[in-house]
């Protein structure tokens, strides 16, 4: 049995908010389906199987909390106010919610995903539905903070072949500072 000792998760304002200690992990899976990639906006979301009992009535104390019913099979909980997406319920699974993963919080008491992670349980689902550009997307380079980031790079005038200032930009940038509070 996977337990967690501690997990911690929030929407983007912390108005949802929920902590679990030792409960009970279900399973890890990382859905590539349609409906995730649309109602999250990314091309993937990897999602963590809770106890309900752990976790539902800490994410209904919110008043932000609201449902998208978006298969009648599935409820998809969102924050009316920050508009992250919190938790997935599947009407015929009444011990169980799917909480996307980066909802967790990067907090060093929590238990670490990596120690967990258990390839016989875990898997990537709904493979064929993958974006055709997702892993074109995941071969970029990874750069620190704001990496290759051009301010406002879609007006007139600012060609990836003319870098010019923009390379001292992204060098300047390069030494992280004030990076935290620039963050969106
Ligand atoms: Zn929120
Ligand atoms: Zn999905």
């Amino acid at each position: 049995m996977r337990v967690a000792k501690l997990l911690s998760g929030s929407c983007m304002c912390r108005s949802i908010h929920w902590t679990v200690k030792d409960a009970r992990i279900g399973q890890i899976l990382i859905c590539h389906c349609e409906l995730c990639r649309k109602s999250s906006g990314s091309v993937n979301v990897p999602f963590i199987a809770l106890p309900k009992s752990a976790v539902w009535t800490q994410l209904e104390k919110s008043d932000t909390l609201q449902k998208y019913s978006s298969s009648n099979v599935a409820d998809r909980y969102f924050c009316s106010k920050c508009g992250s997406f919190v938790c997935m319920d599947y009407s015929h699974e009444k011990s169980t919610v799917w909480l996307p993963m980066g909802t967790l919080s990067s907090s060093k008491e929590n238990t670490s995903i990596e120690t967990i992670l258990d390839s016989t349980k875990d898997c990537h689902i709904f493979k064929e539905d993958q974006a055709s550009f997702e892993s074109a997307l995941d071969a970029l380079p990874r750069e620190e903070y704001f990496g290759y980031y051009k301010s406002d790079c879609c007006s007139a005038g600012k060609e990836w072949d003319d870098l010019g200032d923009w390379k001292e930009e992204i060098d300047e940038r390069a030494t992280g500072e004030d990076v935290e509070d620039a963050k969106t």
